[in-house]
């Protein structure tokens, strides 16, 4: 199989000024070192209708190109169901009847790291869980045997984070984000995942289900933020901050594109001619301040 990067949007809205910085640099990251890259849409959780499209067009219109068609992640279910199984099957599941509320109340176990799941259900005895499942049905949670793992990462270099006893399916069925973004990426053949750095907290997690399914782990690059002035992340309210709003306001796509580009030190005009002089290293690593972009007749 041939190595990818990818840009894994949840359509859940429109895509920000910030999503679309990250998305280039998912980009240049790929193509800059002869990659394919792929475009999965993450709609598990949170999709509402026509985000899809809007987000593609977006994409599309800022100059983001992709290899082959769309993947989505609701026509997966039994690419998911298969991983689950086989961890199941090596006794590296279990059952969990938690509510959130009762996470939150439980007593952590000693030494577990803050937001840890406290292990409320690890070491339930079958008589226990079949009086459970008649309450109310049971999310999967992975049997960590470690707390903890360490990643490489292309701008933070050695992360350790936080490896928990996480859900891999939700008890409503839904699978995890943690589950379906590993089993994704490796069966998509991609290997530099490249994504904002706000769910580097998660990438021990998913670097150690990839080793429990023997998954190679891919290169990772967590880029910064794009945050409001009071150094928040940007949101919808932050004003005109989505192509649409923009453009409603007189600023031409090309115009948001430089100036997305001009953020990470790279010159105007089509992606392409950034892919020359793109260098990673060169990237900055603090969070970016959305200036706001005032239109012809501001
Ligand atoms: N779907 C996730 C998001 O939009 C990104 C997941 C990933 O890149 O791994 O935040």
């Amino acid at each position: 199989m041939t190595s990818a990067g990818r840009f894994a949007p949840s359509p859940s809205g429109e895509l920000h000024v910030g999503n679309l910085r990250t998305a280039i640099l998912a980009w240049l990251f790929a193509r800059s070192t002869g990659r394919k890259f792929l475009m999965r849409v993450e709609d598990l959780d949170r999709a509402r209708a026509g985000a899809e499209a809007e987000q593609l067009r977006d994409l599309a219109a800022i100059g983001i190109t992709w290899d082959g068609g769309i993947v989505r992640q609701t026509d997966r279910g039994p690419l998911y169901a298969e991983a689950i199984a086989g961890l199941t099957a090596a006794g590296l599941t279990y059952e969990c009847f938690c509510t959130r509320r009762e996470i939150q109340e439980a007593p952590s176990a000693p030494h577990a790291p803050q937001g840890a799941y406290p292990g409320t259900c690890r070491n339930l005895s079958e008589a226990e869980r079949a009086v459970k499942r008649a309450v109310r049905p049971a999310a999967v949670r992975l049997r960590s045997a470690v707390t903890a793992a360490t990643v490489q990462d292309v701008l933070h270099g050695s992360y350790t984070g936080v490896v928990d006893d996480f859900v891999l399916r939700r008890n409503d069925g839904v699978t995890a984000y943690n589950l379906a973004v590993v089993v994704d990426d490796a069966a998509q053949g991609i290997d530099q995942v490249v994504r904002g750095d706000d769910l580097l907290p998660s990438t021990p997690r998913q670097a150690y289900l990839a080793s429990l399914l023997n998954i190679p782990v891919p290169e990772y690059a967590h880029v910064p933020l794009v945050v409001n002035a009071d150094g928040a992340r940007l949101a919808k309210r932050d004003g005109a901050v989505t192509l649409a709003d923009l453009a409603a306001a007189g600023i031409p796509v090309g115009q948001v594109r430089d100036t997305l580009l001009a953020s990470v030190g790279l010159p105007a005009g089509p992606v392409e001619q950034a892919l020359a002089v793109f260098e990673p290293a060169a990237l900055p690593r603090e969070p970016w301040i959305w200036p706001g972009m005032a239109g012809p007749d501001a």
